[in-house]
């Protein structure tokens, strides 16, 4: 006797809904996304007790007649694609006919749509548990709404599973976020328990994301714009001051679509590095449009997922288009892009609106040198970029205002760390990295302006390596030169070295160009920004002081100034945390 049965389609569609609907947001989500497949132009949001009592979207789309209403809930039903091909040419959100089936077959469902703007009758189909119970003619105006009622009344087990009503709207709100935001040009209503959350009017993008995050966020945005034939990405990333805890405010919409990708997030969080602190998050928001047959979206039931075609290349795009802009509208690794002598970007920047950075070049640069002088922060962009709440921010900024001046006594503890009062506290910070800050951002000031006096070695140094090295490491012969570094050779029997950079801690000259051959990263992405960065980097690192090294309190003294005149204070260029501030009250409540 066979054992194998084919499933009822009721079965059948409560499994499928298991992977399409997992809480009440995945409903906000496959409806709004169905309005917007519908070309509506506003979409209303109806929300009761977080979507356990009601989920409703109302559009003013296309609508459906009577025989496509009597069928959209059946599985596998869409009016999206007829054939496999047209899966490779998606330009709609939805494509695999199984969200209203999924959804009608765990709640009770009402749908009413009307094709016709000049007839004020549609239709209305009422469904329980995905089984038709009624279709009746009713008064409506052209567009569809959809409401669904006690989601998962028919699976206890997964209703009992759902989270406090706090925590099913949170998931609500960030699926409508990601709706709203790339849907700029739709007007969009949410209302939730009968208070109007938001109220969207369609507008271009930067504005939607001010709506939706609030006024401040204008301030924090830098515009990114790149295109290649590849892939055009443009939106925007908010300054690296203002990274996060959490990965909320993360956003990639590839061909209006809101995806997930940790290697694309990857390439973000790598244009940051040196700018922001391990355990923060950059917050952006961009839009990357690639040909459409380039990515497959069926990879995942609810479709955040995508494989594309090129991810090497829009990795390298996407990073490069990111750490430009930051040099361009912020930021530490502030090159002037007129003066750099090997600039050689790969990428059109046309599209940019600032104007573009000068830096100005202090001859006299040396950290410590410049003991008699009095301490003089130049605070003016000064951010603890690890602190969210702007309260805390503005008793940060107050204490950096007094700092700037003010001088006080300092003192090293282990030969190590620089401790020193505020206003309202002490700051210990960590003399190395404060150090390799400030090399950090002199060697960039360096590389893109004023050809640099030589050290000359009273004994050159000869350094062996495999032509495959000697053809990683020419990459950087222009910029060292231009750094003050001397070549009597360059070549296949290796390099002779007979000048340095006056910082360069000689001794570490081998090591140092060991760790250029070690960071592949730069050979595959040979942008200049990107390799003077890495440059600058890595001879701060050789440079610096160590950190066990015994400083007189005047170089202690020049140390904490020039870290508090570089342009962020908050980390070392490998990403490290340089300072803490602990404030007067938590030493109180220490006794
Ligand atoms: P898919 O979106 O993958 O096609 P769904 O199950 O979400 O599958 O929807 C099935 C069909 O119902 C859609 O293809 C569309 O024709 C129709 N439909 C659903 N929602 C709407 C809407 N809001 N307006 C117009 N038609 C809709
Ligand atoms: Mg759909």
């Amino acid at each position: 006797m066979s054992i194998i049965k084919l499933l009822p389609d009721s079965v059948a569609n409560q499994i499928a809904a298991g992977e399409v609907v997992q809480r009440p947001s995945s409903v906000v989500k496959e409806l709004l996304e169905n309005s917007i497949d519908s070309e509506a132009k506003t979409i209303k949001l109806i929300v009761k007790d977080a979507g356990k009592t009601l989920i409703q979207v109302i559009d003013d789309g296309t609508g459906m007649g009577k025989d496509d209403l009597k069928k959209c809930f059946f599985r596998h039903t869409t009016s999206k694609i007829r054939s496999s091909k047209d899966l490779f040419s998606l330009e709609t959100m939805g494509f695999r006919g199984e969200a209203l089936s999924s959804i009608a077959s765990v709640s009770h469902m009402s749908i009413v749509s009307n094709q016709d703007s000049s007839d004020s009758l549609g239709f209305e189909i009422k469904l329980e548990g995905g089984e038709e119970k009624s279709l009746s003619e009713v008064v409506s105006s052209k567009g569809t709404s959809i409401s669904v009622k006690n989601l998962f009344f028919n699976i206890p087990a997964r209703r009992s599973f759902l989270k406090s009503d706090n925590v099913e709207l949170k998931h609500i709100i960030d699926e409508f976020h990601r709706v709203a935001l790339i849907n700029h040009e739709i007007n969009f209503i949410f209302i939730n328990n009968n208070n109007e959350l938001f109220n969207l009017s369609k507008s271009i993008f930067k504005e939607r994301i001010v709506r939706i995050f609030g006024k401040s966020s204008k301030q924090k945005l830098i515009p990114i714009n790149e295109e290649t034939d590849i892939a055009k990405i443009s939106g925007f990333v908010f300054k690296p001051e203002y990274s996060r805890k959490s990965r909320s405010t993360q956003f990639f919409f590839v061909n209006k679509r809101f995806i997930k990708n940790s290697h694309l997030n990857h390439a973000v969080k790598t244009a940051y590095e040196g700018l922001i602190q391990d355990n923060l998050y950059p917050s952006y928001f961009l839009k990357i449009n690639v040909p459409l047959s380039s990515i497959d979206v069926n990879i995942h039931p609810n479709k955040t997922e995508i494989k594309f075609d090129n991810d090497q290349s829009i990795y390298a795009i996407l990073k490069s288009s990111i750490k430009h802009s930051l040099g361009q509208f912020n930021i530490v690794p502030t090159i002037d892009f007129d003066n750099n002598i090997n600039l050689n970007t790969p990428y059109s920047y046309k599209n940019k609106e600032a104007s573009i950075p000068k830096v100005d070049y202090d001859q006299a640069f040396n950290p410590f040198e410049n003991l008699t002088s009095p301490v003089k922060l130049k605070t003016k962009d000064f951010n603890f970029n690890n602190i969210d709440d702007s309260s805390d921010q503005d008793q940060l900024n107050n204490e950096l205002e007094f700092l700037k001046t003010n001088v006080f006594p300092s003192f090293q503890l282990k030969s190590k760390y620089i401790i020193t009062k505020t206003s309202s506290g002490i700051i210990i910070i960590n003399q190395k990295r404060a150090h390799q800050r400030i090399l950090y951002e002199n060697f960039l000031k360096e590389l893109s302006n004023k050809t640099n006096p030589i050290q000359t070695l009273l004994f050159p140094i000869k350094l062996d390596f495999n032509s495959e090295e000697i053809r990683m490491l020419k990459l950087i012969e222009a910029p060292l030169v231009h750094l003050g570094f001397k070549f009597n050779s360059f070549g296949e029997e290796g390099i002779e070295i007979s000048g340095i950079h006056p910082f360069l801690n000689e001794s570490y000259t081998h090591e140092l160009f060991q760790d250029f051959l070690k960071n592949k990263d730069y050979s595959s992405d040979n942008a200049t920004h990107t390799l003077n960065d890495l440059i600058a980097k890595l001879l701060a690192k050789y440079s610096s002081i160590s950190s066990n090294e015994t400083i007189n309190v005047k170089l202690q003294e020049s140390l904490v100034n020039d870290l508090f005149a570089c342009k962020d204070p908050n980390v070392s260029p490998f990403g490290k945390l340089i300072f803490k501030l602990i404030s007067l009250e938590e030493i109180i409540k220490i006794f």
